[in-house]
């Protein structure tokens, strides 16, 4: 603490890079602070902190396995950002300086690199922009920021006595139960989990917070309800989602896409408060759409397409530049490839032509080379036990292709599988969808690390931006349409992953490259992500769906089935 007072004392009003000489560990009281960084200039991005402290006194229950311990961990993320929202004086001088800030949680638990949960220490990562008045080292601000806010931050979010214990229990509690109800699914031969009560619709189209005011909760149809007993909260009913094709019909505006995006976020545990704690979907569930503009490289789309103009090989598929259809049937390809069980299809975001082709069109047009999914649907699952949940509100011919059928009225789901059987019978479709191809999985594809260039100038720069963007060189990556990214961590996490196999140089199955690059973090954790020692910066878990999926993305990458 001295040592820190006289450091701050030396440094006051000399030049902005005078921090520099912060860099080190410092015993406060409870905690050692780390300051791993140091800012350049009050523009540049902040500095980076973590404190650690002395014990862990919380109760031993809240992280006594790996699950709790992760929940556990996002609570006390989420404790300290309110904290620091609570506490924080915000912006102090020029650029960004006087705040301290940790990774922002979205909805979603995941691991992330914020916060460690050790038998012996909790230790918390955090942003600080150092204080400067002009670009000058503000001492007394920074003494404020780190001498008061900081040690009040441990106090009140990194020990027992500060954070609501029955809160953290909760946490930890819901998400287990989360945890274990998704593990469930397989056993129950469902797909997904809707528990009764649930909060199925979101504040806005711009965030992902619960409907507070006239949200209708969930409530299951009798003929869909499944009972479960959970470790917690023990019994919960819900609708199962049983394995197969299930239809979600309704009018315009009663809810099935909310309730299909539901069912995507599912493959998430979700904090408490958020509505869809009980929502769980298979983890490798891919919501596939249209994504016209789309690059693709070396894609075996040839059980969906078969010739196209030119000649053009479906087997390998490549192109910079996907039609609606195309883009839709390389979405699935993909999907296939790095593994799911179930897709999930909106009609909203599909290509009209993907989905369906009347009697008319398949009459007029002899050289249509997509089959649409109608005829695919079922190959999936008889042959490949892949599961779809397609939300329809238009065409009436996936009647014929559903194991059953879910009808949305007024945000209420019935079962009108019976229903949709008389009128298949009054109203028989003319051109029956052809149901009786053998769907064939996707080959699998080696993809070229030589293709990706990370050279940005001088430097090499593989980093997120956003929760939308990768950067790669002078390649920026666009991931608007990967709908089931939850948070910028994420993206980081991905950036780094694509940069190692960049620079690694070697070609390797695509699958290869995402199972060895998750690997690694599970065995040793997200902050082998770091590109330096102590803090590692903002990374959050992503699926394998995710890394593959933004792999896919890049514009310049070379890939090719077979080997
Ligand atoms: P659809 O896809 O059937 O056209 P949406 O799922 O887009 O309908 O929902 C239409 C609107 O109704 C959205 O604004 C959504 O937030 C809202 N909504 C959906 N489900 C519920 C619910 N259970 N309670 C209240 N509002 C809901
Ligand atoms: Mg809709």
């Amino acid at each position: 603490m001295r040592r820190l007072r006289s450091t701050l004392d030396r440094i006051d009003r000399k030049g902005y890079g005078a921090y520099k000489d912060l860099e080190g560990s410092y015993e406060l009281s409870g905690f050692t602070l780390f300051v791993d960084r140091v800012q350049r200039d009050p523009f540049a991005p902040p500095s980076r902190i973590r404190t650690r402290t002395n014990d862990n006194r919380f109760d031993p229950a809240l992280f006594e396995n790996l699950t709790r311990r992760l929940a556990f961990e996002d609570f006390l993320t989420r404790a300290v950002e309110q904290t620091l929202g609570r506490t924080g004086r915000g912006n102090r001088g020029s650029g960004g300086s006087g705040r301290i800030e940790i990774q922002r949680p979205s909805q979603v638990v995941v691991p992330r690199a914020s916060m460690v949960v050790a038998d012996g220490y909790v230790e918390a990562r955090m942003a600080a922009g150092f204080p400067a008045r002009g670009r000058t080292v503000d001492a007394r601000a920074a003494a404020a920021m780190l001498l008061e806010e900081l040690p009040r931050v441990v106090r009140d979010a990194l020990n027992p006595g500060g954070i609501d214990e029955d809160a953290a229990r909760e946490h930890v509690e819901t998400v287990e139960d989360a945890e274990r109800l998704r593990d469930m699914l397989p056993e129950l031969e469902l797909v997904a989990f809707v528990a009764d009560g649930a909060i199925l619709p979101r504040e806005s189209g711009a965030s992902d917070r619960p409907l507070r005011a006239g949200a209708v909760p969930f409530r299951s149809p009798e003929e869909f309800r499944v009972s479960v007993e959970l470790p917690n909260r023990g019994r919960v009913a819900g609708m199962g989602v049983p394995e197969g094709v299930t239809l979600v019909a309704g009018g315009g505006f009663h809810g099935k896409s909310t309730l299909l995006s539901a069912l995507s976020w599912g493959v998430y545990d979700h904090a408490p408060g958020d509505g869809r704690e009980l929502v769980v979907a298979r983890d490798d569930a891919m919501k596939i759409r249209a994504e016209d503009g789309r690059s693709v490289a070396g894609v075996d789309i040839s059980a969906m397409i078969g010739e196209l103009p030119g000649g053009m090989s479906t087997g390998s598929f490549s192109t910079p530049n996907a039609s609606g259809s195309t883009s839709q049937a390389a979405n699935i390809a993909e999907a296939l490839e790095i593994g799911a069980s179930l897709l999930l299809v909106d009609e909203d975001t599909s290509a009209t032509n993907f989905m369906i082709r009347d009697e008319r069109m398949r009459e007029l047009v002899r050289k249509e080379p997509i089959s649409p999914f109608i005829d695919l649907v079922r190959p999936l699952y008889d042959s490949l036990g892949v599961s779809t949940v397609v939300v329809v509100g238009g065409v009436g011919d996936y009647l014929d292709v559903a194991d059953r059928v879910l009808l949305l009225e007024d945000y209420e789901p019935h079962d009108a599988t019976a229903r949709a059987r008389e009128v298949r019978e009054r109203f028989p479709p003319r051109t029956p969808a052809n149901t009786t191809g053998e769907a064939r999985p996707p080959k699998g594809r080696r993809v070229r690390a030589s293709s990706i260039d990370l050279r940005r100038g001088k430097r090499e720069t593989a980093r997120g931006r956003g929760l939308h963007t990768i950067e790669l060189g002078r390649e920026r990556v666009d991931l608007s349409y990967l709908e089931q990214l939850a948070e910028a961590g994420q993206t980081e996490a991905i950036a780094r992953m694509i940069g190692a196999f960049a620079s690694d140089g070697a070609s390797r199955g695509l699958e290869e490259v995402v199972r060895t690059a998750l690997d690694a973090v599970s065995r040793d954790g997200l902050d082998s992500l770091g590109n330096f020692r102590g803090h590692p910066g903002e990374l959050s878990l992503p699926r394998p769906q995710e890394v593959a999926a933004a792999i896919n993305r890049i514009r310049s990458l070379r890939a090719s089935t077979g080997s």
